[in-house]
């Protein structure tokens, strides 16, 4: 499992920025206190690779989506995805 065409942790729900964020993210990438949405994905999210195109800069909320952890294999497990790590 990994996150190669997955993107599915940047769809269906709105990104909360912090304080600091809300400050330094441009208008045109927020929405009052979340990112954007374009649809029903994250501004951010390139929908022909299903990758963060803001990776380095992206928010403390997403910082703390874990690969593999609960919620990610819950939403992939949603959206029929595989959940289990592929044997070595
Ligand atoms: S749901 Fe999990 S596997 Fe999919 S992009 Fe998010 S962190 Fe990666
Ligand atoms: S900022 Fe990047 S990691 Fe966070 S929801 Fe948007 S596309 Fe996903």
């Amino acid at each position: 499992m990994d996150c190669a065409n997955c993107g599915v942790c940047c769809t269906g729900w709105r990104v909360r920025l912090n304080a600091l964020e809300q400050m330094t993210t441009a208008e045109q990438f927020k929405d009052g206190q979340f990112l954007k949405m374009v649809g029903n994905r994250c501004i951010f999210l390139d929908p022909q690779t299903m990758r963060c195109t803001n990776y380095d800069q992206r928010p403390d909320t997403c910082k703390r989506f874990t690969l593999g952890g609960d919620a990610c294999r819950s939403r992939r497990r949603e959206a029929g995805m595989e959940t289990e790590q592929e044997a070595a």
